[in-house]
């Protein structure tokens, strides 16, 4: 059995209040978060351990994913943490991480050591396992700049696949194959756009997509205005699934 609960399921700008990309999976002992926007903290605080995740996963280089990274670690470098944590992610994340860390507490993590290891993985060098966890970075279409990846993780007998941030292509199909539950972005609601996918071309598309379920997440405000018309499972900030 593995929990799925969602801690944020708007886009970068905090649509309708809700909070930026969080995702929590835990099976087991494992715990893990797909993604941890910039305001992560509070819902985490609400309803997680902080010292029982394992394992981050980020999937590309926006504030809205990665963002909540520093607090996360200065929090848990304060609350004493020894065991490791898996920080998995697109090739400059470690650097990029470095540079936001600073940048906004200079005085601590310019001189700081950690109190525990932060062990950093890199999509692009094939599969990720991290105990009895498997992630596999699948590229999508995003901000270039940003180095896009859905990923799907393998994890307590079950294959969950996630979006991130991406507009249609092939890669929303191999991505979601065989999931158990395809956790999909649907940040416009009938606006096409280069970075996003649009509800309606997502529904275009359904029979492409060979998965169990599929649950949307990260609404802007004009899938949030429709949010009544959507014919999918939809997110939402606190919700939380048993698979
Ligand atoms: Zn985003």
């Amino acid at each position: 059995m593995i929990r799925v609960r969602f801690l944020g399921t708007a886009n970068a700008f905090s649509a309708g209040g809700r909070s930026n990309a969080c995702i929590q999976l835990t099976a087991g002992r494992s715990s893990i978060l797909l993604d941890c926007g910039g305001s992560a903290m509070p819902m985490l605080k609400r309803f997680s351990d902080l010292a029982a995740i394992d394992t981050v996963v980020v999937s590309h280089l926006h504030g809205d994913h990665f963002g909540g990274l520093p607090y996360l670690l200065m929090d848990q470098h304060f609350a004493k943490r020894s065991r490791p944590l898996v920080i998995a992610g697109p090739r400059e994340l470690e650097a990029r991480l470095q540079q936001t860390s600073i940048g906004l507490y200079q005085d601590f993590f310019a001189t700081t050591p950690l109190s525990f290891a932060v062990e950093h993985r890199r999509f692009g060098d094939g599969d990720i396992s991290v105990g009895n966890v498997s992630l596999r970075p699948v590229p999508v279409t995003h901000v270039p700049e940003s180095d896009p990846h859905g990923v799907r993780v393998e994890v307590g007998g079950k294959l969950i696949a996630y979006s991130g941030d991406a507009t249609w292509s092939s890669a929303l199909p191999e991505l979601a194959h065989g999931a158990d539950l395809f956790i999909c972005e649907a940040t416009n609601f009938s606006t096409d756009d280069p970075a996003h996918l649009c509800y309606r071309t997502l529904m275009a598309h359904r029979r492409e997509l060979d998965c169990k379920r599929i649950i949307l997440t990260h609404f802007g405000d004009e899938t949030l205005a429709h949010l009544d018309e959507v014919e999918l499972e939809r997110a939402e900030d606190g919700l939380e699934l048993e698979l």
